[in-house]
């Protein structure tokens, strides 16, 4: 076989039969014609930390009753968005209700993603951010064999921070050379650095450095939106050249480092993000994630893996180690790929256990773009999206996927090929009923206790969701509608003892 598969760091993962003992939450999902949760084998998820916990069931209900924000509109100004701001957002707006949503997951944009006066004969094209908006905006697909548009408006979109307001000190500085990033900041980069990331006098710009801040931002709103709602996309990121010293290859802050760190560290996700320790890059583009790698060698912890799945012949020259490194072949084709592909991410989903997937889906794997030396066909592409963020999906992961490179002339082409990612996401978000999932994991997350593992079991007759959790409140939970379809029963157990309730039907 012309591609390599190397594992070059080894870290001490336990297997996964090992961590079972830990088990605390039942995720038990109905199929039915409204709740087409896929089976899953029986791949246990759980959260270090938990100790041990006496176990007692407690299913009697009562009477009373606790109140959950119940949406009263399709959209969620900020005074009236009481659960999504709940869970710490770092976002500027917020995008329609995925509570309301059944067509698309949540996703991110920033207007300013891309703008104008960009060198019209540059090979990286600025512009395609705003086309894949215009694209996800216009372009029908069918959803039960009706026309749809994935997104309305730009009000769908979640919008990550303005510039002003983010935190560049904590979010960057903390990995990234502060010199480097100051440095860029203000527009005072070397003529050799600049070179090395390949915009020259363009780094210098107001907007390219606004808009480079914006992406990593948008990364770590669609981290978040995933972790609370199982599946979400960003409309840029994976910045993936970009390393602890600073930019190359089209990219200058590194996205998917900063949000893997954002993730992992309490001091910055503020409690938003809790129970991830664990965080697994699976990087598609067709250039190797070095920038990524050198991150995750660099903290030399559990925190980041990296599986870089690339032509080996692409760029960077110098290859990084990544902990799975996946050379292929020039012109390797759809089949071969996919067999490739399922394999490495089915290996390194069992054998990093992460508790957060961040997915890089470049588009430059295409068999006709500009810079990529593989051949996939654009189905190739969707059928590797599909496989990715399904599998993840299916196994109970968060999975935030981000655009990537790709390279075209033809903009609107390249852009219809970057939706691919977002038209897969969604399209799992449809058929495994995300909010019946993810709503129940958010809300009792958020208002009564702490979710410490989670299982997915092959569905089962039963008409509901059962959820234990490790009680945080004293507030005793009875009962509650949640949107009026959901009823929550059972009651919390005593702070720190374990408790299970019912979220009731899941076909909303
Ligand atoms: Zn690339």
């Amino acid at each position: 076989m012309a591609s390599s598969i190397n594992r070059s760091k080894k870290m001490p993962y336990r297997l996964l039969s090992l961590r079972t003992s830990s088990l605390m939450l039942w995720l038990t999902m109905q199929r039915s014609s409204a709740f087409l949760y896929k089976p899953v084998s029986t791949i246990l998820r759980c959260y270090p930390r938990l100790g041990s916990m006496s176990f007692h069931s407690s299913f009697s209900g009562s009477d009373s009753t606790l109140s959950v924000p119940t949406p009263q509109s399709r959209h969620f100004p900020m005074e009236n968005s009481c659960y999504l701001e709940s869970f710490g957002l770092k976002t500027s707006r917020f995008g329609l209700d995925p509570f309301q949503n059944k067509l698309a997951c949540p996703i991110v944009y920033h207007e300013q993603y891309s703008f104008p006066g960009w060198p019209e004969n540059h090979t990286f094209p600025m512009d395609k951010f705003a086309r894949i908006a215009h694209i996800l905006k216009s372009t029908t697909h069918l959803v039960d064999d009706t026309p749809r548009l994935l997104v309305q408006n730009e009000e769908d979109f979640f919008r990550p921070l303005d510039f002003d307001d983010i935190p560049v000190e904590e979010w960057l500085c903390s990995i990234i050379d502060p010199d480097f990033v100051h440095r860029f900041l203000n527009g005072m980069l070397t003529t050799e650095e600049a070179r090395r990331i390949g915009f020259r006098e363009q780094t210098a710009r107001p907007e390219l450095i606004q808009r480079t801040v914006l992406e990593v931002a948008g990364t770590v709103l669609t981290a978040q939106l995933a972790f609370h709602f199982g599946v979400a996309a960003n409309l840029a990121g994976g910045t993936h050249h970009a390393h602890p010293l600073g930019g190359a290859g089209y990219t200058i802050l590194n996205d998917l480092a900063v949000t893997a760190n954002f993730l992992t560290d309490k001091r910055l996700h503020g409690g938003s993000t809790p129970g991830i320790n664990r965080v697994l890059v699976i990087d598609c583009d067709v250039h190797q994630g070095d920038g990524t790698a050198k991150f995750s060698t660099l903290w030399g912890d559990d925190r980041l893996a990296t599986l870089s799945i690339h032509c080996a012949s692409n760029y960077p020259q110098d290859k990084a180690n990544s902990t799975y490194d996946i050379g292929l072949r020039d012109k390797c084709g759809d089949s071969e790929y996919m067999e490739i592909l399922k394999r490495c991410v089915e290996t390194a989903l069992v054998e990093v256990e992460p508790d957060f997937v961040l997915y890089d889906g470049g588009v430059d794997v295409y068999e006709h773009d500009k810079l990529g030396r593989l051949s996939l066909t654009e189905n190739g592409i969707r059928l590797r999206d599909r496989f990715v963020v399904e599998k993840c999906v299916s196994l109970g992961i968060p999975v935030a996927a981000v655009v990537g490179g790709g390279y075209d002339k033809d903009v609107d082409a390249l852009a219809r090929r970057h939706a691919i990612v977002h038209e897969e996401c969604s399209r799992v978000w449809r058929e495994y009923r995300m909010l019946g999932y993810r709503q129940a994991r958010s809300l009792v997350a958020v208002s009564f206790g702490r979710i410490v593992c989670a299982k997915a079991q092959d569905p089962t007759p039963k008409k509901h969701i059962e959820m234990r959790i490790v009680a945080r409140s004293e507030a005793q939970i009875n009962r509650t509608c949640i949107q009026g379809e959901k009823a929550l029963t059972g009651s919390l157990p005593d702070i720190g003892q374990e408790g299970c309730l019912d979220l009731g039907e899941t076909n909303a």
